[in-house]
């Protein structure tokens, strides 16, 4: 009955369009949290960066992939997140629906599940949503100058975003004021509103404001602890060092070639 059921209904399986990635072309993903700028107001996020927030948003990165494999590099800042599968990855015969969807919904799941464990006593007031696309990258410049406009997205954002907090919380202005304040400042004026008001120096703030999050994998020494049978009854507990490769965090320049000299692997086959 089954079978015959199936023959029958199959053919609505030919309606599905196929979208597999081009060969050869890096894939990225990228996902954003949807309605953030509500949803950091209503969980009282730290302004202009929440570092709980931050972290989470990590979290979730690593645990997306540990999970997919074939990931070579993440970034990300804010409320988004880029995932670069490697160029000849054959996940999911490259359906570029199937990879998406999971990094997405791994993200967002890994979101509320990881929730207590950084905001700890501040309750999850609803389910937040992510949204995800995909773009192809031909080469290997294409890559990195993708990466690149993310992280001066990140620069840019979070110049401003410190200028106008400091006005709002140290000199008391509303943020329609601190919005005029800032209307047609160069960076070069913004740095200078921070030194010579506020004596900030925007080059000591926190590298993980200023420059986001790079997820690369690294060999790392990790201790397990094992229980092992002594005698007939007898258990013990001992510790066993490990070499693992985990997705590390760094919080460093993409832009300009020295991380890509010092970490040529990411882009080799
Ligand atoms: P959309 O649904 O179109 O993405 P959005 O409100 O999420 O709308 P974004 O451009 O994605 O808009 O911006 C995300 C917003 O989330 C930021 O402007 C900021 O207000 C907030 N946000 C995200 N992460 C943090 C953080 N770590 N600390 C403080 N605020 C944050
Ligand atoms: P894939 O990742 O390819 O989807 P899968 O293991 O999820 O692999 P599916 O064809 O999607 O395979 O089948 C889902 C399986 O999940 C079912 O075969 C069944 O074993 C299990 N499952 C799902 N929902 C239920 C349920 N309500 N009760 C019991 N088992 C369930
Ligand atoms: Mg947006
Ligand atoms: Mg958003
Ligand atoms: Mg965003
Ligand atoms: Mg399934």
């Amino acid at each position: 009955r089954a079978a015959m059921a199936k023959s029958k209904f199959e053919y609505v399986r030919d309606f599905e369009a196929e979208d597999k990635c081009l060969p050869n072309c890096w894939i990225v993903v990228r996902l954003d949290g949807r309605c953030f700028h509500r949803f950091a107001d209503q969980h009282d996020f730290k302004k202009p960066n929440d570092d709980c927030a931050l972290n989470l948003m990590n979290k979730c990165a690593q645990a997306v992939m540990e999970e997919m494999g074939e990931i070579v590099i993440a970034y990300g800042q804010s409320d988004e997140y880029s995932f670069v599968f490697k160029k000849d990855t054959n996940l999911f015969k490259r359906r570029a629906s199937k990879l998406m969807t999971l990094v997405v919904a791994k993200f967002a799941s890994s979101y509320v599940f990881y929730w207590k464990d950084y905001f700890k006593d501040k309750s999850l007031l609803y389910p937040p949503g992510f949204d995800g696309r995909i773009v192809l990258y031909p080469n290997d410049q294409n890559l990195k100058d993708y990466l690149c406009w993310r992280q001066a997205d990140c620069h840019i954002n979070n110049l401003y975003n410190t200028v106008f907090w400091t006005l709002v919380q140290k000199s008391g202005l509303t943020p329609v004021q601190a919005q005029e304040r800032l209307k047609g400042t160069l960076a070069n004026d913004k740095n200078e509103i921070l030194f010579s008001e506020f004596n900030i120096n925007y080059n000591k703030e926190p590298e993980i404001y200023r420059k986001g999050t790079v997820l690369i994998w690294k060999k790392v020494d990790e201790i397990i602890k094992k229980k092992i049978t002594t005698g007939e009854t007898e258990e013990k507990e001992i510790e066993q060092t490990r070499m693992r490769n985990r997705p590390i965090p760094l919080h460093c320049d993409i832009i300009g070639n020295e991380f890509w000299e010092h970490n040529p692997e990411i882009l080799l086959d």
